[in-house]
Protein backbone atom coordinates (compact mmCIF):
# COMPACT_ATOMS: atom_id res chain seq x y z
CA UNK A 1 0.00 0.00 0.00
CA UNK A 2 1.27 3.13 -0.93
CA UNK A 3 1.03 5.93 1.10
CA UNK A 4 -0.76 9.50 0.32
CA UNK A 5 -2.04 8.25 -3.11
CA UNK A 6 -4.59 11.07 -3.96
CA UNK A 7 -7.70 9.78 -5.80
CA UNK A 8 -10.10 12.50 -5.92
CA UNK A 9 -9.93 13.92 -9.36
CA UNK A 10 -10.39 17.15 -8.49
CA UNK A 11 -7.63 17.73 -6.18
CA UNK A 12 -5.23 16.03 -8.58
CA UNK A 13 -5.94 18.46 -11.04
CA UNK A 14 -5.82 20.91 -9.24
CA UNK A 15 -1.91 19.31 -7.86
CA UNK A 16 -1.03 18.62 -11.12
CA UNK A 17 -0.95 21.92 -12.27
CA UNK A 18 1.28 23.39 -9.78
CA UNK A 19 3.45 21.04 -10.05
CA UNK A 20 3.80 21.80 -13.86
CA UNK A 21 7.19 23.12 -13.67
CA UNK A 22 8.38 20.56 -11.09
CA UNK A 23 7.64 18.10 -13.76
CA UNK A 24 9.59 19.59 -16.01
CA UNK A 25 12.35 19.75 -13.90
CA UNK A 26 11.77 16.08 -13.35
CA UNK A 27 11.64 15.37 -16.90
CA UNK A 28 14.82 17.18 -17.12
CA UNK A 29 16.24 15.32 -13.94
CA UNK A 30 15.10 11.66 -15.44
CA UNK A 31 16.86 12.56 -18.84
CA UNK A 32 20.12 13.35 -17.13
CA UNK A 33 19.61 9.70 -14.89
CA UNK A 34 18.79 7.27 -17.59
CA UNK A 35 15.51 6.84 -16.69
CA UNK A 36 14.03 3.36 -15.72
CA UNK A 37 10.65 2.39 -17.37
CA UNK A 38 10.45 -0.90 -15.59
CA UNK A 39 10.16 1.30 -12.23
CA UNK A 40 7.39 3.33 -14.01
CA UNK A 41 5.60 0.09 -15.11
CA UNK A 42 6.01 -0.96 -11.24
CA UNK A 43 4.64 2.05 -9.69
CA UNK A 44 1.97 2.02 -12.01
CA UNK A 45 0.83 -1.21 -11.07
CA UNK A 46 0.69 -0.76 -7.44
CA UNK A 47 -0.76 2.78 -7.74
CA UNK A 48 -3.69 1.40 -9.90
CA UNK A 49 -4.22 -1.42 -7.49
CA UNK A 50 -4.98 1.46 -5.15
CA UNK A 51 -7.21 4.12 -7.62
CA UNK A 52 -11.13 3.26 -8.16
CA UNK A 53 -11.65 3.78 -11.87
CA UNK A 54 -15.34 4.17 -11.44
CA UNK A 55 -15.42 6.91 -9.12
CA UNK A 56 -13.15 8.88 -11.31
CA UNK A 57 -13.76 8.42 -15.55
CA UNK A 58 -12.53 11.49 -16.05
CA UNK A 59 -10.18 9.68 -18.95
CA UNK A 60 -13.71 9.31 -20.54
CA UNK A 61 -14.21 12.84 -20.73
CA UNK A 62 -11.00 14.24 -21.37
CA UNK A 63 -9.55 11.64 -23.78
CA UNK A 64 -11.29 11.08 -27.45
CA UNK A 65 -11.03 7.17 -28.35
CA UNK A 66 -10.22 6.00 -31.43
CA UNK A 67 -11.89 3.00 -32.69
CA UNK A 68 -11.01 0.48 -35.05
CA UNK A 69 -13.54 -1.23 -37.70
CA UNK A 70 -13.21 -4.31 -35.56
CA UNK A 71 -13.94 -2.23 -32.28
CA UNK A 72 -17.37 -1.05 -34.05
CA UNK A 73 -18.36 -4.25 -34.70
CA UNK A 74 -17.90 -5.57 -31.91
CA UNK A 75 -19.82 -2.69 -29.77
CA UNK A 76 -22.62 -3.22 -32.35
CA UNK A 77 -22.45 -7.09 -31.60
CA UNK A 78 -22.87 -6.16 -27.82
CA UNK A 79 -25.79 -3.61 -28.53
CA UNK A 80 -27.67 -6.03 -31.45
CA UNK A 81 -27.08 -3.31 -33.84
CA UNK A 82 -25.21 -3.34 -37.23
CA UNK A 83 -22.17 -2.44 -37.33
CA UNK A 84 -22.99 0.65 -39.61
CA UNK A 85 -25.69 1.61 -37.51
CA UNK A 86 -23.15 1.91 -34.75
CA UNK A 87 -20.53 3.48 -36.34
CA UNK A 88 -23.61 6.09 -37.43
CA UNK A 89 -24.77 6.92 -33.74
CA UNK A 90 -21.63 6.16 -31.71
CA UNK A 91 -18.46 7.51 -34.23
CA UNK A 92 -17.48 9.96 -36.33
CA UNK A 93 -14.55 10.69 -38.56
CA UNK A 94 -11.30 11.63 -36.76
CA UNK A 95 -10.20 15.16 -38.13
CA UNK A 96 -6.74 13.56 -37.86
CA UNK A 97 -6.54 10.70 -40.48
CA UNK A 98 -8.94 8.31 -42.11
CA UNK A 99 -9.85 6.59 -38.54
CA UNK A 100 -13.28 6.93 -36.37
CA UNK A 101 -13.73 7.93 -32.99
CA UNK A 102 -16.15 7.91 -30.63
CA UNK A 103 -18.37 10.85 -30.26
CA UNK A 104 -18.75 13.07 -27.15
CA UNK A 105 -22.32 14.41 -27.41
CA UNK A 106 -22.02 15.96 -23.98
CA UNK A 107 -18.45 16.66 -23.24
CA UNK A 108 -17.86 13.20 -22.46
CA UNK A 109 -17.63 9.63 -24.56
CA UNK A 110 -20.98 8.49 -25.76
CA UNK A 111 -20.78 5.22 -23.87
CA UNK A 112 -20.44 7.05 -20.34
CA UNK A 113 -23.31 6.67 -17.73
CA UNK A 114 -22.51 8.98 -15.19
CA UNK A 115 -18.76 6.93 -14.19
CA UNK A 116 -19.52 4.10 -15.97
CA UNK A 117 -19.18 2.58 -19.23
CA UNK A 118 -22.29 0.70 -20.84
CA UNK A 119 -20.28 -0.81 -23.33
CA UNK A 120 -17.22 -2.02 -20.58
CA UNK A 121 -17.21 -5.50 -21.77
CA UNK A 122 -16.77 -4.31 -25.47
CA UNK A 123 -14.74 -1.58 -24.89
CA UNK A 124 -12.06 -0.21 -27.14
CA UNK A 125 -8.22 -1.53 -26.90
CA UNK A 126 -7.62 2.35 -25.86
CA UNK A 127 -9.61 2.41 -23.16
CA UNK A 128 -8.64 -1.52 -21.81
CA UNK A 129 -5.20 -0.32 -21.92
CA UNK A 130 -5.36 3.46 -20.54
CA UNK A 131 -2.98 5.12 -18.44
CA UNK A 132 -0.56 2.59 -20.45
CA UNK A 133 1.40 2.45 -17.64
CA UNK A 134 1.39 -0.74 -16.72
CA UNK A 135 1.27 -2.35 -19.75
CA UNK A 136 4.82 -3.42 -21.33
CA UNK A 137 4.85 -1.27 -24.10
CA UNK A 138 4.70 1.79 -22.10
CA UNK A 139 8.32 2.29 -22.46
CA UNK A 140 9.85 6.04 -22.01
CA UNK A 141 9.15 7.34 -25.42
CA UNK A 142 5.84 8.45 -27.07
CA UNK A 143 4.03 6.98 -23.80
CA UNK A 144 5.48 8.93 -21.73
CA UNK A 145 4.76 12.04 -24.08
CA UNK A 146 1.37 11.44 -23.55
CA UNK A 147 1.70 10.47 -19.26
CA UNK A 148 2.75 14.12 -18.75
CA UNK A 149 0.17 15.50 -20.95
CA UNK A 150 -2.29 13.32 -18.52
CA UNK A 151 -1.29 13.84 -15.41
CA UNK A 152 -3.25 16.54 -14.69
CA UNK A 153 -6.78 14.66 -14.79
CA UNK A 154 -5.75 10.79 -14.33
CA UNK A 155 -5.09 10.33 -10.61
CA UNK A 156 -2.92 6.84 -11.63
CA UNK A 157 -0.70 8.61 -13.62
CA UNK A 158 -0.93 11.68 -11.02
CA UNK A 159 0.47 9.56 -8.37
CA UNK A 160 2.87 7.47 -9.99
CA UNK A 161 4.66 10.51 -11.23
CA UNK A 162 5.05 11.73 -7.19
CA UNK A 163 5.95 8.11 -6.21
CA UNK A 164 8.42 8.06 -9.14
CA UNK A 165 9.86 11.13 -7.67
CA UNK A 166 10.08 9.96 -4.71
CA UNK A 167 11.82 6.53 -5.52
CA UNK A 168 14.54 8.26 -7.73
CA UNK A 169 15.52 10.40 -4.93
CA UNK A 170 14.44 13.71 -6.84
CA UNK A 171 14.06 16.71 -4.66
CA UNK A 172 12.54 19.94 -7.10
CA UNK A 173 14.70 23.52 -6.71
CA UNK A 174 11.77 24.94 -5.15
CA UNK A 175 8.46 24.34 -7.77
CA UNK A 176 5.92 23.70 -5.83
S1 LIG B 1 -7.52 5.60 -15.77
FE1 LIG B 1 -7.10 7.51 -14.68
S2 LIG B 1 -8.51 9.04 -15.54
FE2 LIG B 1 -9.24 6.99 -16.16
S3 LIG B 1 -10.75 6.47 -14.59
FE3 LIG B 1 -8.82 5.57 -13.94
S4 LIG B 1 -7.88 7.11 -12.61
FE4 LIG B 1 -9.51 8.14 -13.76
S1 LIG C 1 -15.92 3.37 -24.32
FE1 LIG C 1 -16.29 3.21 -22.14
S2 LIG C 1 -14.22 3.22 -21.20
FE2 LIG C 1 -14.03 3.98 -23.32
S3 LIG C 1 -14.15 6.22 -23.15
FE3 LIG C 1 -16.21 5.43 -23.56
S4 LIG C 1 -17.16 5.20 -21.56
FE4 LIG C 1 -14.95 5.35 -21.23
Amino acid sequence: MLPGVTTDPKLVSELARKKEDENLEFRRFLSAHHDDSHLLHVIGSEVEAQVDCTSCAACCRETRVQVSTEEVARIAGFLKIRPAEAARMYTEPDPADHTRMLTQPAGACVFLDRNLCMIYEVRPDACHRFPYLTTEESCLGSRLESIWRRAWFCPIIYNTIEEWKHRVGFHTRGHS
